[in-house]
């Protein structure tokens, strides 16, 4: 029978594991590094089906839980399938769930699993059995190219797939790439730009794709013009060395960082540090080497004290640097 993940798409915290037929509650709390008050401390109540692959949600708390855009309602329960999305309050914290084979891979971002134990909130031990750990540890990057186990579309680590094809994530596309808006923006403005080839990550990338990186890189500049006449904003154009999502992809961030889904170190450590790669370095380091190579250890670069991308100031906490952000950039 597989066995059901619960996978946070803000990757705030490890997948934790729904047993079968075991309720699995959940809120605000050190499992879901949730600290909204106005997510209850048992927000919602998760039993997963493994043999029919779902889950029944059913909301606890008082302000809302919504699979997609449907809210459950206190003590009403709905079926959750791969593929859709929950929010576990208010529109906010969005997740998935997968059903893998008990001896499957897990990639993506997912590092080692949490056990949460079922109807408690409480301890929350490692499945040591799982395989998934020990191999993306192995792996430098987080996203592997070529399991084709992970390369299902309803794995969320294949959503950018989907969006690039919706007509209301498009903002703009010809015949080599399309642009959407990113879907957590972690700034005032932040798109992606991805091409229509399939290429799976920075790491597929060769010489002869200079010209479609330049192009991207072009449409990217077009984006930023675009906004110029309404805000007097900076920009920058790049790449995370260490993807969580299939399908290379170039960010066009504005530098406010002025969002409610920029929510932890690594959101702003992968924006504001050498984890995030200018477009035209890539280009430089492909032209130069025909292959984009990322340097050892930048994965610990998320892991840095939080620092003011304008001043260097070194702030303690998120809420405090947001405060602090508000001084470079006034609402
Ligand atoms: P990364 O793979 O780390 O370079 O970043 C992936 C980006 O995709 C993040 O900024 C997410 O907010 C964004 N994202 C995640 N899922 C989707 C989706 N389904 N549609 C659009 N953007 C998404
Ligand atoms: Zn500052």
């Amino acid at each position: 029978m597989p066995v059901c993940w619960l996978v946070s798409q803000e990757e705030t915290h490890k997948p934790i594991i729904l047993p079968h037929l075991q309720p699995v509650v959940l809120g605000r709390g050190p499992e879901t590094t949730i600290k909204d008050k106005k997510c209850s401390r048992e927000q919602v109540e998760l039993k997963a089906e493994c043999n029919k692959c779902f889950v029944n949600v059913k909301q606890l708390g008082v302000n809302p839980t919504s699979i997609d855009s449907e809210v459950l309602g206190q003590g009403k329960e709905v079926k959750m399938k791969a593929g859709q999305m929950l929010y576990v309050v208010n529109q906010l914290y969005p997740y998935t769930v997968q059903f893998k084979e008990d001896s499957g891979v897990l990639s993506g971002s997912c590092k080692r699993p949490i056990q949460v134990s079922s109807v408690a909130k409480g301890s929350h031990a490692e499945a040591p059995s799982v395989k998934a750990a020990r191999q993306t540890e192995q792996s430098s990057s987080s996203v592997k190219a070529g399991e084709s186990r992970e390369e299902s579309v309803g794995h969320w680590s294949q959503g950018l797939k989907a969006s690039m094809q919706d007509p209301n994530m498009q903002v703009f596309k010809d015949d080599k790439v399309v642009v959407i808006k990113d879907k957590y923006p972690k700034a005032r403005y932040h798109w992606l730009v991805l091409p229509w080839e399939s290429i799976a990550s920075l790491k597929a990338l060769r010489k002869e794709h200079c010209s479609l990186l330049e192009h991207m890189h072009k449409v990217a500049d077009q984006m930023v013009q675009g906004c110029l006449h309404t805000s007097s904003l900076n920009f920058r154009s790049g790449y995370h060395a260490i993807p969580s999502m299939s399908h290379v992809h170039l960010h066009v961030i504005s530098q406010d960082f002025d969002s409610p889904c920029l929510k932890n170190k690594k959101h702003w450590n992968s924006f504001t540090t050498e984890y995030f790669i200018d477009s035209q370095d890539v280009i430089r380091m492909l032209e130069a080497d025909g292959k984009v190579t990322i340097k050892e250890g930048t994965s610990e670069l998320l892991k840095l004290p939080l620092r003011c991308h304008q001043c260097c100031k070194e702030l303690p906490t998120i809420p405090a640097l947001k405060q602090h952000l508000k001084s470079h950039f006034p609402s």
